[in-house]
């Protein structure tokens, strides 16, 4: 069996949240030049124009759907947009999320809401849309979450974030063990720390470099150092691989600091 073949995700659909920017912007753009047409969604039109724009230009197929990944009307015409355009979706990549800053003491009502909605209720909600769709149209399919490191650790300033992580995790295992017999996979990734524009001014500040020590590879991650595992999860290759969390962070959660 050749890599090339291994990886190929001609024929798949795919359905990446969080689209416009960062992470998600990098796994659709991979995920199309690896065989796969992709749906984009997020709140920010002009940017997703931009993203199916390269995706194009590159040879790739790819339609942008605005929506914010906690209306569930919305949600119901990003599957629909996609499976019109391109068929039923296959491979759902739940990327959307946000954080936050505050301590605990402080954080307000509204905030922990926030975060929990998009981070943990809107990850549920589009994976069993999508696992529904899957079965209903008789197809095997991906879902990947997108974890974190901290949802195996935790860092001042981040208890909301943290506790939506550790339940992607979670739930990521719950769903695998009832698609699995369905043919539907369900993992995550869980990246460290990766430079993208939301973060490269904190990471690349005095504060940022001096975290890098900590890391045992000694760099913070870039994009493209999560495409090895996207492609693995999202592709046959990953056939057997359900239920799992891979860490993808220069193996920062494995040791103590100092
Ligand atoms: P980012 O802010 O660039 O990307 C988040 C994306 O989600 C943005 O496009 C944003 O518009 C979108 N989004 C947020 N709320 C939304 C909503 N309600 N509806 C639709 N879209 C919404 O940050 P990123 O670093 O690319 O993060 C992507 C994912 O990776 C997140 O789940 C994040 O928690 C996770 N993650 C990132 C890192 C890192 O170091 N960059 C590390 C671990 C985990």
């Amino acid at each position: 069996m050749k890599a090339v073949e291994l990886f190929d995700l001609s024929g798949k659909v795919a359905l990446v949240t969080g689209a416009s920017s960062g992470l998600g912007a990098r796994f659709a753009e991979v995920l199309a030049a690896n065989g796969a047409a992709v749906a984009l969604v997020a709140r920010r039109a002009e940017r997703l124009e931009a993203v199916k724009a390269r995706i194009t230009a590159a040879g790739g197929r790819a339609i942008a759907i605005e929506g914010d990944v906690n209306d569930r009307a919305a949600m119901q015409r990003a599957f629909d947009a996609a499976e019109k355009a391109f068929g039923a979706v296959t491979v759902l990549v739940n990327n959307a999320g946000v954080a936050h800053a505050h301590r605990a003491v402080e954080m307000p009502a509204t905030e922990w809401r926030r975060v929990l909605d998009t981070n943990l209720d809107a990850v549920f909600f589009w994976a069993q849309e999508a696992a529904r769709r899957m079965l209903a149209a008789g197809q095997r399919g991906s879902i990947i979450n997108i974890a974190s490191i901290l949802g195996i650790a935790v860092a001042k300033g981040t208890v909301a974030y943290a506790v939506s992580k550790a339940a992607v995790i979670q739930l990521t295992r719950a769903l695998s063990l009832e698609l699995a017999f369905r043919g539907v996979r369900v993992n995550a990734i869980a990246p460290g720390w990766i430079v993208t524009e939301i973060n490269r001014d904190y990471l690349e500040s005095d504060k940022g470099k001096a975290l890098t020590r900590q890391i045992p590879t000694g760099r913070f991650g870039e994009e493209e150092d999560l495409d090895g595992v996207l492609l693995l999860l999202a592709s046959d290759a990953g056939r057997y691989i359900t239920g799992t969390t891979v860490f993808a962070d220069g193996g920062i959660s494995n040791v103590l600091p100092g």
